[in-house]
């Protein structure tokens, strides 16, 4: 399997500044600083094709080109913040190969001729905060962050923030409210960041997988990059694989690539004696999916997932084997999106509670028949009427589970408990 990402990931101390300049690192800063001028280092981009890896897959080059021209200062922030159930890439980017990233994002910072670069992190992150504090240290004293760059006129600092634990932070806009010492709450829009973001200038906002790939596409070229993957998803991606499969980690696929090669192939198939039931392929906010022959070929990319009824997302792909309880799974994603919700907007403030109380009903053998139409209806009440995203994404697993797994719903309603869990197990 074909490796950008990955390439150096196993190479030993690939973390230090010595072994990733022997490695080829800092070329592709270097290019484009002494060679290209930002407009070509984003017209590379977009020829390339890159889509944001945070979830949303926008084309990165065209993001950076609606930062207006002549408002100065601009800023670039990298959103770090990964805490979705099931996504656990970026983490293992940062661990690993953080030099990998910050060229990726002093080249994107002089793109948008940002001088100053934030990355923001999760705050749970602290041991990758301190492994990216000593990269951003190196870098500076290597010459590779600071001021005249090269020789040039060029300035690029990079701060590093390490948030306070908040899903909602992941949000763009709240991300940059937490940055600026607010509370994180979603931003009205517009003003997108792109004109109004950080500290009121005009903000790129780029997810840590996305910049990675930066310094790759500026040294190889818009074609080399279009070489892997399909023609509406070029490129490769990491696909985070949890649950009880015989190797489960991050694994770099060519885009494309059949979800059965990454499951059975890569992370070596579920253990011994389960078989799969369904699975979650862009993190807890991405709709399930029935473990069908069908669902086990489909292309490892967002128009494979978008034509499924689902969303690839950040490719967190989260394994439900046979023997485990859906209702029991769907609680899980329900309780954490009820314990997320930022409380701004009301639909999801209240609704979201609402939905992890019933399904906790119906697991705990309580359920009434009236509960399914029930979520249906809370769900149709919140989503397209919450103020972010995350209310949405609150209600896409409940209406899939109930889609693909009504008879199991009406199992527990009728038999008044769960078929996999005895009543000492209930759900507090
Ligand atoms: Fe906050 Fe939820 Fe409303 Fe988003 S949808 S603003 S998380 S309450």
């Amino acid at each position: 399997m074909d490796r950008i990402l990955f390439k150096h990931v196993d190479v030993p101390d690939i973390n230090r500044l010595p072994v990733y300049v022997e490695n080829g690192g800092y070329s592709g800063l270097r290019k484009a600083l002494t060679e290209m001028q930002p407009e070509e280092v984003t017209q590379v981009v977009m020829d390339s094709g890159l889509a944001g890896r945070g979830g949303a897959a926008f084309p990165t080059g065209r993001k950076w080109s609606f930062i207006p021209k002549g408002v100065l200062p601009t800023y670039l922030a990298v959103n770090a913040d990964e805490s979705e159930p099931g996504a656990f890439k970026d983490r293992e980017l940062m661990e690993r190969n953080p030099h990998q990233l910050l060229e990726g994002v002093a080249i994107s910072a002089y793109a948008v001729r940002a001088e100053k670069a934030f990355i923001y992190i999760r705050g749970e992150f602290l041991y990758i905060e301190e492994i990216l504090n000593a990269a951003v240290a190196e870098a500076y004293a290597g010459g590779y962050l600071g001021t005249n760059l090269f020789g040039t006129a060029t300035s690029i600092d990079i701060v590093i923030h390490r948030g306070a634990g908040a899903y909602i932070c992941g949000e763009e806009s709240a991300m940059l409210d937490s940055l600026e010492g607010y509370r994180g709450f979603p931003r009205l829009k517009p003003p997108f960041p792109a004109v109004k973001g950080a500290y009121g200038q005009p903000t790129v906002i780029n997810n840590v997988e996305t910049l990675a790939n930066v310094s790759h596409i500026v040294n190889n070229g818009a074609e080399w990059f279009r070489s892997f993957g399909t023609e509406k998803s070029p490129g490769t991606k990491i696909c985070s694989v949890s649950g009880p499969v015989n190797r489960p980690g991050n694994y770099e696929v060519n885009m494309g690539t059949p979800f059965r090669t990454l499951l059975e192939d890569m992370a070596g198939g579920l253990v011994e004696g389960k078989k799969l039931k369904a699975y979650i392929p862009g993190g807890a906010s991405a709709p399930m999916l029935p473990g069908t022959e069908a669902n086990m070929e489909i292309p490892l990319s967002y128009e494979g997932y978008a034509a499924a009824g689902s969303a690839f997302g950040s490719a967190s792909f989260i394994i439900i084997p046979d023997d485990a309880c859906i209702i029991r799974a769907q609680l899980r994603i329900s309780e954490f999106f009820a314990h997320e919700s930022c409380g701004k907007c009301i639909p999801c403030r209240e609704g979201t509670p609402w939905l992890a109380k019933t399904v906790r009903r119906i697991e705990n053998g309580e359920g009434r028949q009236e509960d399914l139409p029930l979520l249906l209806d809370i769900c149709d009440n919140i989503l397209g009427r919450a103020f972010c995203p995350l209310g949405d994404f609150a209600t896409s697993n409940i209406v899939a589970s109930i889609k693909y797994f009504y008879d199991e719903y009406e199992q527990h309603i009728l038999q008044r408990g769960c078929p996999y869990h005895s009543a000492a197990s209930a759900v507090a």
